[in-house]
C-alpha cells in the first residue's frame, strides 16, 4: 500500500507482474490504469472540455498564473513525435539552422530529426558523462550568427545526467534565438518555468514524471513564437501549429483520432500529482528513491556511472560490478521473476545498466529491489 496525499493508493500482484523502474512506460496507479475501462467519444463537449483543462493544467505546471503567454499543444505518437513537430514546425522553411548541444541518445536524436527534415544543423558535442557547458554554449551562438533555434535536453536520460539548464537558459537568452527545451524525461518531476528560463518550447510526453501510460506527447509553447510558425511544418501529421489552431479554435479537438483512453488515463495521473502535493512533493519522492537505491546497491557492489552532483533523481546508470564476468541478462531474468524490471545501458563506452526512479515507485519498492540485488551478489 502506498499513501500520496490523501488518497491511499492500493497496488496488488494482480495489477502487475513486476515494477517497471524503466522511464518509460513505467509503473502507473490502478486509478491510471482504470481510467482506461470505458470508452469514450472524441467529438463531444465533455471530452473536449476535459482536453482543454489538461492544456490549461499543462501551462499552469510550466508558467504559473502566465496563460495568456504560453499555450500547450498535445501531439499523437510518443515523445519523439513531439520533438519532430517542434523542430520542425519551429524552424522557417528557408533560412533557418538549429545549434544543437549533445551529450547523449536523445541530443543525438534531435541531430538526428533535424537532418532528415533537411534543417541546417550546428552540432556541439560533449562526453556523455559531462554535463552541457553553457560557456561553450554562449561562444558558439556568439560565433555563428547563421543561428535561428537552439535545442537541448534536460535530463538526458541515456545516463540520467542533469543538464545545467537554468545556465543554459541565460547563455541562450543573450542571444534573442529560439530556444527549444526537451524536458521529456524531467517535466513534472524536477520543477521548471518556462518562463524563468525563457524557453519558447518544452517538450515532455504522457507517460514520464507525470505517470500517465504512453500515447502522446506535449508541448508548452509561447504563444507569440507558435503563432509566428504558420506554414512552416514539413509533415502535414506533425504540423505542431496546424493542431494548436485546430485545439485553440475548436474547443479542445484534435486535427485527426486522439488517444482517448490515454488521455482520461493522463486527466487521472495529473489529479493525482496534484493530490501528491505537486511537482516539489513529486521531486522528492524521486530524489529519495534514487538516493536510497544509489547508497543500497553501491553495498551490494555497483557504482553509479556519475558523481552524485551531476545525477537527476530520474533515472541512474550503473556500472558492471567487473566487465569481464557479469552477466547482465541473468541478473535481469533473476529481478525480473522477483518484481522489478530494469532498463540495459545506452552508453557505447562503458557497460552499464539503468534504474529508473520515477513512477507509481516508493523509496520502499528500492529498498526492496536493493535487497534481492544483495542476496544475489552474495550468491554469486
Ligand atoms: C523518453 C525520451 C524521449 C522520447 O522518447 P520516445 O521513445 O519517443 O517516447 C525524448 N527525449 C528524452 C530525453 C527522453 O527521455
Amino acid at each position: 500500500m502506498m499513501k500520496t496525499g490523501q488518497q491511499t493508493i492500493v497496488r496488488t500482484a494482480a495489477d502487475n507482474p513486476y515494477l517497471l523502474l524503466t522511464p518509460g512506460p513505467l509503473t502507473t496507479t490502478r486509478t491510471v490504469k482504470e481510467a482506461m475501462l470505458k470508452d469514450w467519444c472524441t467529438w463531444d463537449e465533455e471530452y473536449n472540455g476535459l482536453v482543454k483543462s489538461i492544456r490549461e493544467r499543462l501551462v499552469e505546471l510550466a508558467a504559473p498564473g502566465r496563460a495568456r503567454q504560453y499555450t500547450a499543444v498535445l501531439m499523437q505518437g510518443s515523445g519523439t513525435f513531439s520533438v519532430e513537430a517542434t523542430i520542425g514546425t519551429a524552424l522557417p522553411k528557408e533560412g533557418g539552422k538549429l545549434a544543437v548541444a549533445v551529450n547523449g541518445a536523445y541530443g543525438e536524436r534531435i541531430v538526428q530529426i533535424a537532418r532528415t527534415l533537411g534543417i541546417e544543423t550546428a552540432v556541439l558535442r560533449f562526453d556523455e558523462r559531462e554535463p552541457v557547458d553553457p560557456e561553450q554554449v554562449r561562444a558558439l551562438l556568439a560565433s555563428d550568427p547563421a543561428v535561428t533555434h537552439f535545442a537541448v535536453v534536460h535530463c538526458e536520460t541515456t545516463t540520467g545526467i542533469l543538464n545545467p539548464l537554468a545556465d543554459i537558459a541565460a547563455a541562450v537568452r543573450d542571444s534573442g534565438i529560439t530556444f527549444i527545451v526537451d524536458a521529456m524525461s524531467s517535466f513534472g518531476g524536477i520543477p521548471m518555468d518556462i518562463h524563468e528560463l525563457g524557453a519558447h518550447f518544452l517538450i515532455s510526453s504522457s507517460n514520464k514524471c507525470i505517470q500517465g501510460v504512453p500515447g502522446f506527447g506535449f508541448v508548452i509553447a509561447a504563444r507569440e513564437t507558435l503563432a509566428g510558425c504558420k506554414g512552416h511544418a514539413r509533415s502535414l501529421s506533425l504540423d505542431l501549429y496546424d493542431q494548436w489552431e485546430t485545439m485553440e479554435n475548436s474547443g479542445g479537438k484534435w486535427r485527426f483520432t486522439s488517444p482517448t483512453h490515454v488521455v482520461r488515463a493522463f486527466d487521472q495521473a495529473l489529479q493525482e500529482l496534484e493530490q501528491e502535493g505537486g511537482i516539489e512533493q513529486r521531486n522528492r519522492r524521486f530524489a529519495a528513491s534514487q538516493s536510497t537505491l544509489v547508497a543500497e546497491l553501491q553495498e551490494a557492489g555497483f557504482e553509479a556511472l556519475l558523481d552524485e552532483e551531476l545525477q537527476s533523481p530520474i533515472i541512474t546508470a550503473f556500472r558492471y560490478p567487473s566487465e569481464q564476468s557479469f552477466d547482465f541478462l541473468a541478473f535481469y531474468q533473476h529481478l525480473k521473476s522477483n518484481g522489478f524490471v530494469l532498463y540495459p545501458g545506452k552508453l557505447t563506452t562503458v557497460p552499464t545498466f539503468r534504474i529508473g526512479s520515477i513512477g507509481d515507485v516508493s523509496r520502499d519498492d528500492m529498498a526492496r529491489l536493493s535487497a534481492i540485488v544483495k542476496t544475489y551478489m552474495g550468491a554469486k
